[in-house]
């Protein structure tokens, strides 16, 4: 039996989702901007949709640009926004995602200063260096809403008070905190957002870009003026119906679910500690699926693979983001030295997870540490 941990780094399409966008795989083949039936049928769906994301995050469904997904809207964000305003600073945490991080440092390479923030032990990001940072003249300010590694949820809406103050642009990746808290663009006062489709059980190749509309943003896809003019190309009808009935499930679950998902998380919790795990993060306000920890001495790829074939799915460090075996930036960010960092492993729990799979995987965590510790012993 395989069990799956890695909802972090993608999640299974429900069956709900499945069903809603099937006509569209098949009979619905419409093009959304075509003028005959089918592509009213189409472009139907997607206004629907578009009203099914825009609910879930307490927009107007005019606010919502449809993408390929997180990446790409994180990059049209910042690209398309730099394009539109003067070159002065752009502020980024220093535990973003590489497609906001990159992104980023490709604008310092055409004349904009980048500023990295400070980010606290506990993986919040230090408010009193967003006060430094912002004594610069500011066009830009990404920080995200919660870490796709600690899953530590950043004060998004007292950065963007401070970015609005200082006139800057303030935008937050809340891929991985949308579907597991409450997510309100309004409340948060920010002036875009990402979102991406394949984390909350629904398609992959479907995000969106979530904007105020008096922001001006140059497109980075140009062609047919599609999504407002800001992402051309014909819409992928099926996976952004599947978008919008991912939204709409999570808007139902999300609080019946946040109770089972933390109770997992907190065991696991209790249980790697109790084997001599580090918990990174702990102290500071998560989402409620996320446990990120380290064993002293203990490889985190070596522990992915052996817990991999004992059947169970996790990540290490940075895995989402590479394929290298440096430690992790978020972790190194936070002042973990390096060596505990490189033993890093994140368990990230979906709605079908059950006490008794962590129950197994806790078992299965002290019989693999013992035999590392011991091999180990032996090497030296
Ligand atoms: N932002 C964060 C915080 C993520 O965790 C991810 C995916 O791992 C992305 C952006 C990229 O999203 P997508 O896979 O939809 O391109």
């Amino acid at each position: 039996m395989r069990v799956y941990f890695d909802h972090n780094s993608t999640t299974a399409l429900d069956e709900r989702v499945l069903e809603a966008m099937l006509p569209f795989l098949k009979g619905e083949y419409g093009n959304a901007s075509s003028r005959h039936e089918f592509g009213t049928h189409a472009r139907k769906a997607v206004n629907r949709a578009r009203e099914q994301v825009a609910t879930l995050v307490n927009v107007q469904a005019s606010q919502v640009v449809f993408v390929s997904g997180g990446t790409e809207a994180n990059n049209l964000f910042i690209k398309g926004a730099a394009a539109y305003l003067k070159p002065t600073q752009v502020v980024v945490s220093g535990i973003e995602h590489p497609c906001v991080a990159k992104p980023a440092e490709d604008l310092a390479r055409q004349g904009w200063k980048l500023r990295k923030l400070a980010v606290r032990p506990d993986g919040l990001v230090d408010l009193a260096d967003v006060d430094a940072a912002l004594t610069h003249v500011t066009g830009l300010v990404s920080v995200m809403l919660a870490n796709n590694e600690t899953g530590v949820i950043q004060p998004v809406g007292e950065i963007a008070a401070k970015a609005r103050d200082k006139r800057a642009w303030m935008h937050t990746d809340a891929v991985q905190a949308v579907g597991k808290i409450a997510v309100d663009f309004e409340a948060l006062g920010v002036h875009a957002m990402t979102i991406s489709a394949h984390k909350i059980c629904g398609p992959k190749g479907a995000g969106a870009l979530v904007v105020d509309k008096r922001l001006e943003l140059k497109p980075v896809i140009h062609g047919g003026g599609h999504e407002m003019g800001l992402r051309s190309g014909t819409e992928n009808v099926p996976a952004i119906v599947g978008f919008g009935a991912a939204c709409e499930l999570a808007q139902e679950r999300m609080d019946k679910i946040a109770g089972h998902l933390q109770a997992l998380r907190d065991r696991t919790d209790q249980g790697a500690s109790a084997l001599g795990a580090v918990i990174f993060g702990r102290e500071a306000p998560r989402i409620p699926n996320t446990t990120y920890f380290a064993v002293p001495n203990i490889d985190g790829e070596t522990l992915v693979i052996e817990l991999d074939k004992a059947g169970f799915a996790v990540a290490s460090g940075a895995a989402c983001s590479s394929t290298s075996t440096e430690p992790s930036a978020t972790l190194l960010a936070m002042g973990v030295a390096p060596e505990l960092a490189r033993g890093a492993v994140r368990v990230s729990f979906g709605l079908h997870n059950t006490a008794a799979q962590v129950d197994d995987f806790l078992q299965v965590l002290s019989a693999v540490l013992n035999r590392l510790r011991r091999l180990a012993a032996i090497a030296v």
